[in-house]
């Protein structure tokens, strides 16, 4: 019986590994959309399944596994929907796969009562380590008592129910922490996932992140003949900013530009740092004419804008933009950029601190 349940607690282990990796991008926690909930009550589901199936047999009928604990942690990780979806799986899959008897009918109704039961104190809690020993405790209460009844003989009862608490209340102390250390794993993941889009400087998109979001905003416009503007925008001669101020007051003047950009582009603008000192603002649903003018808001802004360097020092710098319009300016879609570029390198060449749409 020990080994049964050393093999379970293997399965439940690897189960959790499998599912964290396929939550990996949003984690298991009560905020979930309504789909993901129920995606995740059915993977609990399965696992309490497996679960039952490779449970240990005590008579014909009264068998004795972990299921409870895919739904306790269904419902402390995700909250009563999945809680729910998991217990109702494993209670119908138990009567299925057992055959229906007495004690096949009370398991399964001590298995689908177990969120119910839990829901108004998990609500309540606030402490995760709480929530899963007054979890277990109530748990393994209710299923002790299923065992209470069906086994014969005191000796039995007492044997199985002292076995049963103690191993599933080891385990689920033992999954406890290996769920804490999938959460800081995944967790870790989603952050590097986040920071590989970021520049680490100023916080916009980087240059990858901006080709794939460019990339995905054309290949919308293309289909739908949806109008998109683009500013390639580029720093007058931030050389000498460099020079004369040193690097670090630099990366102070790209990060303020940075911040300038965001606070005066529309909330569906997306604005990117490409690399050094040039950005750009993807400017979808926007005619040429508004794209003009938002261009040449943002180049009066920074115009006027103080740049404070780490000492107080005050700077004024100029910023070039070029900009490209689709349909109404730039019939193929496929070189918008490259008239941006070109339409940015001819501000420069026209001696800059200007906004130039390309024909
Ligand atoms: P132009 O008006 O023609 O654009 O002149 P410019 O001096 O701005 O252009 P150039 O491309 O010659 O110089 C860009 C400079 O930007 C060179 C480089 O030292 C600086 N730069 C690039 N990346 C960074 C960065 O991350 N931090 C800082 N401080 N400077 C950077
Ligand atoms: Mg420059
Ligand atoms: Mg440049």
């Amino acid at each position: 019986m020990f080994r049964d349940f050393v093999i379970n607690s293997g399965m439940l282990i690897a189960f959790l590994s499998i599912c964290y990796q396929i939550f990996r991008n949003t984690g298991l926690n009560p905020q979930l959309p309504i789909g993901l909930k129920i995606k995740m009550g059915l993977i609990f589901g399965i696992m309490g399944m497996v679960l039952v199936e490779f449970s240990v047999k005590l008579t014909n009928h009264l068998i004795v596994d972990l299921r409870i604990l895919p739904i306790l942690i269904a419902c402390l990780y995700g909250g009563f929907i999945p809680g729910i979806i998991a217990s109702f799986a494993i209670a119908v899959f138990r009567i299925i796969r057992f055959g229906f008897s007495d004690t096949a009918f009370a398991a399964s109704i001590s298995t689908f009562i177990l969120p119910l039961l839990t829901y108004p104190l998990f609500r309540k809690q606030k402490q995760l380590w709480k929530k899963w020993v007054y979890g277990s405790i109530i748990f393994e209460f209710i299923i002790s008592l299923n065992y209470a009844v069906f086994i014969d003989g005191m000796k039995n009862k007492i044997l199985i129910i002292t076995l049963f608490c103690s191993v599933s209340s080891l385990i689920a102390f033992l999954i406890y922490y290996y769920i804490r250390y999938l959460e800081a794993y995944t967790f870790a993941f989603r952050r590097y996932q986040q920071e590989s889009k970021k520049d680490f400087l100023t916080g916009l998109n980087n240059a990858r992140q901006f080709d794939a979001i460019y990339n995905n905003i054309i290949e919308k416009s293309k289909t739908d003949k949806r109008q998109i503007s683009l500013l390639f925008l580029d720093i007058d001669f931030f050389k000498k900013v460099n020079d004369t101020y040193g690097h670090e007051d630099g990366d102070i003047v790209l990060k303020t530009l940075g911040d300038l950009l965001i606070h005066n582009c529309r909330d569906i603008d997306i604005v990117s740092r490409n690399g050094g000192e040039e950005f750009s603002v993807i400017l979808p649903d926007c005619t040429s004419d508004l794209a003009l003018e938002i261009a040449e808001r943002l180049r009066k802004k920074v115009e006027n804008t103080s740049f404070i360097l780490s000492n107080g020092v005050i700077i004024k710098i100029t910023i070039s933009i070029g900009i490209s319009s689709y349909p109404d300016k730039i019939s193929n879609i496929d070189i918008l950029k490259e008239k941006a570029d070109e339409a940015l390198y001819s501000a420069k060449r026209a001696g800059r601190n200007r906004v130039v749409p390309a024909k």
